[in-house]
């Protein structure tokens, strides 16, 4: 059989399609860029463009203006460096780890530098190289997570030395709460960034995620770094998400039956039904990124019906209880939605109490993938 016959049926009996909608993620690129032009948007593509793809998501933002691409990992950024044209700067946010810093230079790479440690280094390899290298720098303003450490900075701004052959390109740091407009850390942050610019004048600042382009004009800098609400995430939680939706996710049925009254359902029979009831078995599960938290939680939906999940998440599959629906209307191979119209991506995440980007980045890859 030829290849193109397998991907064909490959197609045809995939457990479900995740529709990735490149239009609407273009508009919220663009409705993003709107909020802060004069300044410009980049794009966050980490973690494979939380999960849609980076190598397919990275040229439409290109294309819609975007020159700016972060990602996580340096070997992230190797992948995506030959996808984009030669304008667009990659940055790596876990900063300049030790086995990439000759790599890092050679490709062109930026990395955002996080200690002291990492711009010594990177002033290593620009000497070594005689050149002059660009970097980030990002300081800790009240994460603890990634940055210089206000020691560090207030070092750095003593010595200017220490950025000999660093070209920086910005100072950045990086919002805990952004997507709680009322949380005062996200005052205290932008006090402490208004510091940091302070210390290093002339330097452009980069630091609002989506929820801080939200937050006003206060918190967007020269260059905002959006990711979630690039792929359709409400950037704010809790408040009507102003971004068009961009992941759409369908599933079939691979069975129905009918139980009558105290059937048990599911792995240590954690459901057992109370009258009789018709069941559906749909083709994901947890290995396909529904979390197990959804177990007796949250629902899928069937031409606008509600049908309750029933029972464990199991790895390949979960159990809905269908009677809401009139006998028949589901069968063998029906595709019911997860997330699109009926149910946003938002409410799945909190029936699994967990967050979008979580669910987003746990998307398997048993789905067929269609990007439109
Ligand atoms: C992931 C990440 C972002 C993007 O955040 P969103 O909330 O998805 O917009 C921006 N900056 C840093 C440092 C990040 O780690």
């Amino acid at each position: 059989m030829d290849y193109g016959v397998i991907d064909q049926i490959a197609r045809d009996s995939a457990p479900g399609c995740l529709s990735i909608d490149l239009e609407a993620l273009r508009d919220n690129y663009l409705s993003l860029q709107q909020l802060m032009a004069p300044a410009k948007t980049a794009a966050v593509v980490k973690a494979d463009a939380y999960g849609l793809g980076a190598a397919r998501i990275a040229p439409i933002l290109y294309d819609a203006g975007c020159r700016d691409f972060f990602v996580a990992q340096f070997g992230e950024a190797l992948k995506l460096r030959p996808i984009l044209q030669k304008d667009a700067r990659i940055f790596v946010l876990n900063g300049l780890q030790p086995g990439s810093k000759a790599t890092c230079a050679a490709s062109g790479i930026v990395p955002v530098l996080n200690s002291l440690e990492q711009v010594a280094n990177w002033r290593r390899v620009a000497e070594l190289k005689s050149t002059n290298l660009p970097a980030v720098l990002q300081f800790d303003t009240g994460m603890s997570r990634l940055g210089l450490s206000p020691q560090e900075r207030g070092e750095l701004a003593a010595d200017p030395t220490l950025l000999d052959r660093i070209e920086p390109l910005f100072v950045m740091s990086h919002l805990a709460s952004a997507d709680e407009p009322q949380s005062v850390q996200n005052t205290d942050q932008q006090a402490a960034m208004r510091d940091v610019a302070a210390q290093f004048p002339g330097l452009d600042i980069c630091f609002a995620n989506s929820g801080g382009i939200f937050l006003g004009p206060d918190y967007r800098g020269a260059l905002a770094r959006p990711g979630i609400a690039l792929y359709g995430g409400a950037p704010i939680a809790g408040e009507t998400n102003p971004m068009r939706p961009v992941v759409g996710l369908q599933v079939r049925v691979v069975q129905t039956r009918t139980v009558s009254a105290g059937a048990k359902v599911g792995y240590s029979a954690t459901h057992v039904t109370a009258h009789e009831t018709r069941l559906a078995t749909i083709a994901c599960g947890y290995a396909d990124g529904l979390p197990r938290q959804l177990s007796s939680r949250g629902a899928v939906f069937f031409q606008g019906v509600r049908l309750p999940i029933v029972g464990r998440v199991s790895m390949d599959s979960i159990t809905v209880d269908i009677s809401a629906l009139p006998p028949g209307a589901i069968r063998l191979g029906s595709l019911v939605e997860i997330i699109g119209p009926h149910q946003s991506l938002e409410q799945l995440a909190a029936d699994a109490q967990t967050i979008a980007y979580e669910i987003l980045t746990s998307l398997g890859h048993r789905y067929h993938r269609e990007y439109r």
